[in-house]
């Protein structure tokens, strides 16, 4: 891959090669876009199978990190890390703090957290050799595990979402198909049934859903027909990918919502759906509770200001709506236009010599 060409396809500002021969390191980070702020974005381990596959996931992840954070109102920009290797095997102390260093070295362009592959207790080793780091445990002054707050975020998106397709003012009695009974979904869970929901779930682990099914009355349908189940709302709590060929003629519900990064498996979904008269609600806009809450890290953790910041994902939503209906785009066309145009502003003002 030609790496200027790369840069200038989705105009990322820079890209960091780390590599620590002892520590056995071999790293990315990108840093898309810093018009808002230093770049927040998590560190993700994967045993990517070529260099040019994990620079593809660290560029398309960065840039999903501007637009999360632009569409959420939150001062920061777009960045991503990317550590070759499994996770099970490779992780040990001594990556993990050389990867620290070269953040360290970036003096706060960039902010790093967890992600896939890598744990808050993880980033407890990071923060031996950086102070440019989120998502640490609350004993440690940190947010702790984001998913609770992620399903505030996801209630109150989905409630404009409601209000719009059922013109109803509360969830009590919606249906929900929930893929996922992981960290987020369980709470999403938890939170539904609280609000009056009839809950459908799948998860590749019986135990996940046993626990559901006892806990909160819900009713569980096996992994694969998760997408074609009679419910108001699919919300995909697992996986990326999954509104794609296979899956978009399936869905019978009337909006989908769910935290999982990258849903749709190519644009075009966003159109079928739009077309089809079902509600996409744009993960990276539904699902920004977990980098709201990290961001508030930044100026000293308080739960509650993080949890209300995630309850504005209500307004969001409903102003990205409005953006869909007056332009007939699909809502994913219309989040990303909140973004740019977001950036764009703040990029003009800041012309000026302070
Ligand atoms: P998790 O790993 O805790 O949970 C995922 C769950 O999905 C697991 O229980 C797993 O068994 C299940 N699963 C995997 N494949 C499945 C399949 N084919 N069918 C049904 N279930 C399946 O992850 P999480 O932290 O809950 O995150 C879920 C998704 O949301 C991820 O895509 C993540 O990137 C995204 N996300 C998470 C947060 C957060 O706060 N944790 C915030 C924003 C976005």
């Amino acid at each position: 891959m030609e790496i200027f060409e790369s840069l200038a396809q989705d105009q990322h500002e820079q890209i960091i090669f780390c590599s620590d021969k002892v520590a056995q390191l071999r790293g990315i980070i990108a840093i898309h876009d810093t018009t808002l702020g230093p770049a927040i974005g998590g560190v993700r381990m994967f045993p990517y199978k070529s260099e040019d596959e994990a620079l593809n996931d660290v560029l398309l992840l960065s840039k999903a990190m501007t637009y999360k954070a632009a569409a959420a109102g939150i001062n920061l920009g777009g960045g991503q890390g990317v550590i070759i290797g499994d996770p099970h095997r490779d992780k040990n102390e001594l990556i993990l703090r050389a990867f620290g260093r070269f953040v360290q070295g970036l003096n706060g362009r960039y902010i790093t957290a967890e992600d896939v592959g890598t744990t808050v207790e993880d980033m407890e080793i990071v923060r031996y050799e950086t102070k440019y780091v989120v998502g640490l445990s609350r004993a440690l002054g940190g947010s702790g595990d984001p998913g609770p707050v992620t399903a505030i975020g996801l209630c109150s998106g989905l409630l404009a979402c409601v209000e719009k397709v059922f013109k109803r003012k509360s969830l009590e009695g919606v249906s929900v198909a929930i893929q996922g009974m992981g960290h987020v979904g369980y709470h999403l869970a938890q939170k539904l049934k609280e609000a009056g929901c009839r809950l459908i779930v799948a998860d590749i682990l019986t135990e996940k859903t046993e626990k559901a099914r006892q806990e909160l009355d819900a009713e569980v349908v096996a992994p694969e027909k998760i997408f074609e189940v009679e419910a108001d709302v699919f919300s995909p709590c697992a996986l990326g990918g999954v509104i794609n060929a296979e899956n978009v003629e399936k869905f019978k519900v009337k909006i989908i919502a769910g935290p999982a990064n990258n849903q749709l498996a190519d644009e075009k979904y966003g159109e079928i759906l739009h077309k089809k008269g079902i509600l996409y609600a744009p993960d990276f806009v539904i699902g920004a509770g977990g980098m709201i809450n990290v961001a508030n890290e930044l100026g000293g953790y308080v739960r509650e200001k993080a949890i209300k910041q995630a309850t504005g994902i209500y307004g969001i939503m409903k102003k990205i709506l409005e953006i869909s209906e007056e332009s007939n785009i699909p809502t994913y066309k219309a989040a990303n236009i909140l973004a740019k145009v977001r950036i764009a502003e703040v990029k003009k003002f800041r012309q000026r010599h302070a």
